[in-house]
């Protein structure tokens, strides 16, 4: 057994209760100031101040002790929204859309979603491999221990399915943990455009029973928007996929006020994500029915929209997380603390607010919450050296990264 001593840490973790922290509770971070966490075989064996946790270990061997010279020391970052599976970025459609042209527009003219889509029929699994290891690499040297992949730009079954056997194989190359998501209810592919209910019946009578056959995803996730999925056709793709024992998730509210946020409640998901258009009604029926908030700043920020009423979700007790949502095209980015700065600086979060938001209520969307999320005895020694005394340094030195090392199950996996 191997054991270490990570020790002069300002540590500063979330407080797992046993549930998504909801309400008061996404503002209660524990902090010891001069703090250590001894390591055994990469999990968190004792944590606590220096001197309680070095009595305790008494005269037990210690193989490496590391001193963090009084920085600040959080959870690895836990990413649960993310398209990062795809074979080339979008620059010229960026392009059009800083002109003023909406996405809604440029998906119906084949461009958005559907040109990924093209890109990633033509892609071969090694094509789709290097881009998405690149940008799994990315994410780990700014400081994401464990992230969600979604397919989605296969829309048919055999590259829905080449999609999930690549996000398993990088998963397998990688020292991150990834939670795979069937997302082939993405958009609507054209052939399907003026029968869409026979897409729908695609997906739920060929693809998710064929993904649960290879048992290459632990989630379902459905686009529900205008133009895309209506509410009952999202809602048959989420029941078809509870019934075969998937999690379910939902993108929901994110241009149009459709009601995702409600049918994400009335299904029991594990989360909803964008919720820009949401209604109060609707969150508090998230609210009450336990399902998480996962919001996507960047991704309001790259459309040039206001983000979504984080600090009042939170007021009405709803639990919330935030991701990249890192895809070619409405975001493009895999950093994490860029996320936490622009949670801070345009939600209006707290510091102590988008920390929880980013490591415990994330890792509960991905059901990793016993392996991550927070920095306690029995999870992994998933953790971040920051370059700073306190968490607030993600979202003060914006644009830069200030995560000095990343570690995951205790080694060292990226040192900036
Ligand atoms: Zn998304």
């Amino acid at each position: 057994m191997i054991t270490k001593l990570f020790y002069n840490a300002s540590i500063y973790t979330p407080v797992d209760h046993g549930s998504p922290a909801a309400g008061l509770a996404q503002s209660e971070i524990k902090h010891f100031e001069h703090g250590a966490v001894l390591v055994k075989n990469g999990m968190i064996a004792d944590i606590g101040e220096e001197n309680k946790v070095i009595s305790r270990t008494g005269s037990e061997k210690i193989h490496q002790k590391i001193d963090c010279k009084g920085r600040c020391f959080i959870p690895g970052f836990v990413d649960p929204h993310t398209h990062m599976c795809f074979a080339r970025t979008r620059e010229g459609e960026f392009e059009q859309r800083i002109q003023g042209i909406p996405y809604l527009e440029i998906l119906k003219q084949g461009g958005g979603i559907l040109s990924s889509v093209r890109a990633v029929a033509q892609a071969d699994e090694d094509e789709l491999f290097e881009v998405t290891i690149k940008n799994m690499l990315s994410a780990l040297k700014t400081g994401t221990t464990t992230l969600e992949i979604k397919s989605g730009y296969g829309l048919d079954t055999e590259n829905e399915l080449k999609m999930l056997r690549v996000i398993k194989k990088v998963a397998e190359h990688t020292p991150l943990d990834v939670v795979p998501t069937f997302l082939g209810a993405h958009a609507v592919p054209l052939e399907y455009i003026d029968n869409p209910d026979a897409f729908v019946n695609l997906v739920v009578d060929e693809m998710l029973p064929a993904v649960k056959d290879q048992g290459i995803a632990e989630y379902c996730d459905v686009f529900c928007e205008q133009g895309v999925f209506s509410l009952s056709q999202s809602r048959k793709i989420l029941k078809a996929s509870q019934g075969l024992g998937l999690g379910i998730k939902i993108h929901a509210d994110e241009v149009n006020d459709l009601g995702g946020g409600g049918l994400a409640a009335e299904l029991g998901a594990v989360s909803a994500d964008h919720l820009l258009a949401v209604s109060t009604e609707n969150i508090d029926k998230m609210a009450k029915a336990g399902v998480i908030a996962t919001l996507l700043p960047a991704t309001a920020y790259s459309l040039r929209k206001p983000c979504a009423r984080a600090k009042h979700m939170i007021e009405r007790g709803l639990a919330v997380a935030l991701a990249t949502d890192c895809n070619p095209g409405s975001s493009y980015t895999w950093s994490m603390p860029f996320i936490f700065g622009l949670a801070v600086m345009n939600m209006g979060l707290s510091p102590a607010q988008a920390l929880t938001a980013s490591t415990l209520n994330s890792a509960y969307v991905l059901g990793m919450e016993k392996q991550a999320g927070s920095l306690d005895k029995g999870k992994q020694a998933d953790f971040l050296m920051l370059e700073g005394k306190t968490p607030s340094i993600l979202a003060y030195n914006a644009g830069g990264c200030p995560v000095k090392a990343v570690y995951k199950l205790g080694e060292p996996v990226s040192l900036n």
